[in-house]
């Protein structure tokens, strides 16, 4: 490889979503899930795509893994971009080569998402298999492997889902996910579904193996306490669109944006004797019928007519701190931030 191919291959982005649109159509009413997602992830670090449920964050990872409905959803424009390489532009053959291989994706509810007449272990075996040139007792070496790897003893390699506690299940779909050392994890939810303790231990181990294997990470939740544990960047996701965007140390002490404001307002405090928690007064938009402009002004206390006129583009209030509102100046002298 020359120098100037190695600085190529250094500058491009591990990960690069750009100006992605993504639809459904259902009932003859087309849904507008995502509407213009630009981000980039590096190797090794943690994104965190935050927001309220229904705000296309998922539909984000699945356009990614290419696993949408084919009957209901359309990848109407935009590039998805792994290490310079356009996956919107794969065959279905290549796409197959690279899930579970090179991106794998941890869904939200382990209950539904293992197979419960497989053993465990065989279900992990199986991604090794599909993905590797091993032979059935070399896969079977590799799962248990992975079982102790994710804190479950290797001998339940022939239990079945039923047998485990929900925090295990979860340990189990994250071996399968991590059974092949993928480059890129799509993490939907990966602990709502745990109690509270389980939560942390889930955390906690996924942070070693991903630091152990330097994975790359996207983190989908609408909880900022897990964003704080685990991400190095954060993208507040709302109907669609990035609204703002930045370092985790950016979002968390220098927010901009009055819907990310609302959200940390929303997070209860130890320090505070509150009788009510603050809510975001109304709803999200119909993603059939959005607003002409900025997507939130119908719940914003801000928004006047500028707001409502045209669509609102990314500013960059720092470097590396970007935000949707065109009223950030003001915002900034209100609030002091940035
Ligand atoms: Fe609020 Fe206007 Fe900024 Fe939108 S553009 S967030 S409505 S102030």
């Amino acid at each position: 490889m020359t120098e100037t191919e190695k600085n190529i291959r250094t500058e491009t982005p591990f990960l690069q979503v750009e100006d992605l649109y993504v639809e459904y159509e259902s009932n003859k009413e087309i849904i507008h899930a995502v509407n213009g997602m630009s981000f980039t992830l590096e190797k090794g670090h943690t994104l965190g795509l935050v927001g309220e449920t229904g705000a296309g964050k998922t539909t984000v990872a699945k356009s990614i893994l290419r696993i949408l409905p084919d009957y209901s959803a359309t990848i109407r424009s935009g590039r998805i971009l792994m290490q310079g390489q356009n996956l919107l532009e794969l065959s279905e053959k290549e796409m197959q080569k690279i899930r579970g291989n090179v991106i794998s994706m941890i869904f939200q509810d382990p209950m539904t998402a293992l197979n419960p007449v497989l053993t465990v272990g065989k279900q992990i075996a199986e991604t090794i298999e599909l993905h590797e040139e091993v032979s059935e007792k070399e896969a079977e070496k590799r799962a248990k492997q992975m079982l102790e790897m994710v804190g479950i003893p290797g001998e339940r390699y022939y239990e079945y889902p039923h047998q485990f506690s929900g925090g295990m299940k979860q340990r189990v779909v994250i071996a399968i996910a991590l059974a092949c050392r993928p480059d890129l994890i799509l993490a939907d939810e990966p602990t709502t579904a745990l109690d509270v303790t389980i939560q942390m231990q889930v955390l906690e181990m996924m942070r070693q193996l991903r630091k152990e294997l330097n994975t790359s990470m996207i983190l989908i939740t609408h909880d900022f306490g897990v964003v704080a544990e685990m991400c190095d960047e954060v993208a507040v996701v709302y109907a669609g669109q990035i609204v703002e965007s930045g370092s985790l140390q950016q979002i968390f002490k220098n927010s901009v944006h009055p819907y990310t404001h609302g959200l940390f307002h929303s997070i209860p405090r130890l320090d505070e004797d509150t009788r009510r928690l603050y809510t975001i007064g109304g709803l999200p938009p119909s993603p059939v019928n959005l607003p002409k402009g900025c997507h939130f002004s119908p719940r914003c206390p801000y928004a006047d007519a500028a707001c409502r006129d045209k669509p609102i583009g990314m500013t960059e209030v720092e470097p590396g701190h970007f935000c949707r509102c065109c009223h950030i100046h003001d915002r900034k002298e209100e609030t002091g931030n940035v």
